[in-house]
């Protein structure tokens, strides 16, 4: 094997990542080991994705026993993993109904296939507009980056798909003003992740939901990010008091294995009839095997109390830690995705902020250049988040005796 090092990436790989100059080569729990053996707590989790932390022995051994028996058959057939997480799912949720693809971007691109296609059955073609929020983020297929809110992903990849409407999140007033009998659809996460951690209100979720059921149109959720008991609950939603009439997810679903999904009533499934939508791997069983044994983790009690309270741990020590160095005052978000939107010394330094922690051994997260997020795993001990805050605040005491002040 030919030995590979981060300037391979520059040399070999589409520029469209910048990684950071380290690469891990082994986790375990909520730590990462790099090529030099040097040692990493993990407040990322590859973006709100290894929601068991790495290398989870019950994950392993699902997995050794799935890749054992059976990888791939498409859905010209149908396999047992697959049907097991789709009970497993609509025994958990609202939804009566499952579509299973591998991505975040997968499971909006069906969400938003099934409400056009939803308006044009049950209503007629006028039925098309999609909703959506700005800083929203749905993905990056071009219909999914379309409906997200953020022009510098679009830019340069004109002509885009049409009957899309954007409004300000969390105002109400400016959704009505944008609501009428055109629109299929309205999305929104509940917390806007890549966004800047920004939490939806209880009002507003509520009052998207009305505005929904007055214009006869669908509300979806997507949770890519915020669920698989990201929030403290399996989804967010159960914390709103709103039933989504369509929700998305991915990220945490597989634990670290690609897969999405698309959650949806018995009512609306039937819209995509035999042969409308698909996907060769949609439903893999080594994922889907993987998935069941992560959502069954997942949706113990034991687990989601813990989420509240390494929550709570890490909220408490984090504003004190800002306040003390003038980083940030407050936090934001939802259960163990934590937002700190850095104070206006400091705005636009987000990415600094994390590049000093990793030289510290902490890996966390930019939501935007102004927001700093952390998104360990659900299950990391209480001596893992202080440890991960030790780190943290030594970054923190290094970077601002090194700025002019
Ligand atoms: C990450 C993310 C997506 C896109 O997921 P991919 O798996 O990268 O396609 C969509 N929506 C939200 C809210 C996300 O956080």
């Amino acid at each position: 094997m030919s030995s590979v090092t981060r300037s391979t990436f520059d040399e070999v790989m589409v520029p469209n990542y910048q990684p950071a100059a380290l690469i891990p080569v082994r986790g375990q729990g909520s730590r990462l080991w790099d090529q030099q053996g040097r040692e990493y707590l993990d407040f990322a989790c590859g973006i709100a994705v290894t929601g068991l932390g790495h290398a989870h022995p019950r994950l392993l051994s699902v997995l050794a026993e799935q890749a054992g028996r059976l990888w791939h058959l498409s859905n010209v057939m149908t396999n047992e993993p697959a049907l097991r997480l789709a009970r497993r799912l609509t025994d958990l949720t609202f939804a009566d109904k499952v579509f299973f693809c591998n991505s975040g971007a997968e499971a909006n691109e069906a969400a938003f296939k099934l409400a056009r296609r939803w308006g044009s059955t049950q209503f007629g073609p006028h039925k098309s507009t999609i909703v959506s929020f700005y800083n929203a983020f749905h993905g990056r297929t071009l219909f999914t980056v379309s409906v997200g809110g953020q022009a510098k992903y679009t830019k340069g990849f004109e002509p885009l798909p049409g009957g899309i409407r954007h409004v300000a999140f969390n105002d109400l007033a400016a959704l009505e003003a944008v609501m009428d009998d055109s629109v299929c659809a309205v999305v929104m996460e509940p917390v806007q992740g890549e966004g800047g951690v920004l939490p939806a209100t209880r009002e507003f979720a509520q009052g998207v939901r009305a505005l929904c059921d007055r214009f006869k149109a669908l509300l979806v959720y997507d949770e890519v990010q915020t669920g698989n008991g990201r929030s403290g609950t399996l989804f967010a939603y159960e914390q709103y008091g709103v039933t989504p009439d369509v929700l998305t997810t991915a990220k945490g679903l597989g634990g670290g294995f690609p897969i999405g999904a698309m959650l949806t009533t018995d009512a609306l499934a039937g819209v995509l009839a035999f042969g409308t939508h698909g996907s060769t791997y949609g439903g893999n069983p080594l994922a889907c095997a993987v998935a069941d044994a992560v959502v069954e983790e997942i949706a113990r009690p034991e687990l989601l109390r813990n989420v509240g309270e390494r929550a709570a741990q890490l909220t408490a020590r984090l504003e004190e830690i800002g306040a003390r160095y003038g980083l940030f005052s407050t936090t934001r978000g939802m259960g163990l995705l934590i937002g700190a939107p850095l104070s206006d010394a400091w705005k636009g330094r987000a990415k600094d902020v994390v590049n000093a922690a990793l030289a510290e051994g902490l890996w966390l997260l930019v939501a935007g250049p102004d927001v700093l997020r952390f998104a360990p795993a659900l299950n990391i001990s209480e001596a893992d988040v202080a440890e991960g805050l030790r780190r943290f605040e030594r970054a923190c005491a290094v970077l601002t005796s090194a700025s002019p002040s």
